[in-house]
């Protein structure tokens, strides 16, 4: 039977896909703290990683490279906490439990379907940067399973205007707190008016984050102050 029929995202309440128009406008940060931001809020949250080059959410959510294992369900996702709330899958993983250089022969869109997920609220599905053939052929193969939403993230300068999420608006002073537009903004709330699509929200571009984030921190807990940028909703 193939496995996409198996039944393995039966249990999984919602899911949503993370995507960008291009790499490095912090697709990785948005998706962690986010997971980490339902997990606050008593949900439990799966991360699915699909993007052949790496992601840093393993390393921001100080999962390392861990052994993973099958069952008869189909790949057993890693635990990023001790409850066991937040559980990760990623390509990475795969490719580097082999020695030798690995071509990834099964289609991505099939892989969300080959983890055994388990019960979740939510699942966010991390695709590679851009808007490929292949990210309709993986939306297509969730549509049968039903997909409750797209985060489309970018900075906020206007020349990205594809997305609906502005991440790094503007610079927190680590001294003083306060936040300076460094950068042009809204371009995320400009492309989100012209779509027709929800604007979610924006995130400054804190030092603090970084920190967090390199260190494998998880920045809520880590600074319980900056509760502030939940203008997500
Ligand atoms: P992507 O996944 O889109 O390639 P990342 O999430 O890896 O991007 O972010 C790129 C870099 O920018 C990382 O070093 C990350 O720590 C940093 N970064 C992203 N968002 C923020 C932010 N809001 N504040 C501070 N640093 C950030």
């Amino acid at each position: 039977m193939d496995k996409s029929e198996k039944g393995n995202l039966d249990q999984v309440e919602h899911v949503v896909l993370v995507l960008s128009g291009k790499g490095g406008v912090g697709k990785s940060t948005i998706t962690t703290e986010l997971a980490l931001a339902l997990r606050h809020a008593g949900k439990k949250v799966g991360i699915l990683d699909v993007d052949l080059c790496g992601s840093s959410i393993p390393q921001m959510l100080s999962v390392g490279k861990p052994e993973v294992h099958q069952c008869d369900a189909g790949w057993v996702p890693v635990y990023a906490d001790p409850q066991q709330q937040l559980a990760l899958m990623s390509i990475g993983f795969l490719l580097e439990d082999s020695d030798e250089a690995v071509v990834w022969r099964v289609p991505k869109k099939q892989f969300v379907s080959d983890v055994a997920w388990g019960e979740l609220d939510v699942l966010l599905v991390y695709t590679p940067p851009g808007t490929s053939d292949e990210h309709l052929a993986m939306l297509e193969n969730l549509r049968k399973h039903r997909v409750d939403g797209a985060g489309h993230y970018t900075t906020g300068e206007h020349n990205n205007a594809v997305s609906t999420g502005d991440n790094m608006s503007g610079f927190v002073c680590p001294h003083c707190s306060e936040c300076s537009n460094i950068f042009s903004k809204g371009g995320g709330e400009e492309l989100a008016k012209l779509t027709g699509s929800v604007f979610l929200g924006s995130v400054p571009l804190d030092p603090l984050l970084k920190v967090s984030l390199e260190e494998g921190r998880d920045f809520l807990q880590a600074f319980p102050e900056s509760s502030r940028y939940t203008a997500i909703s």
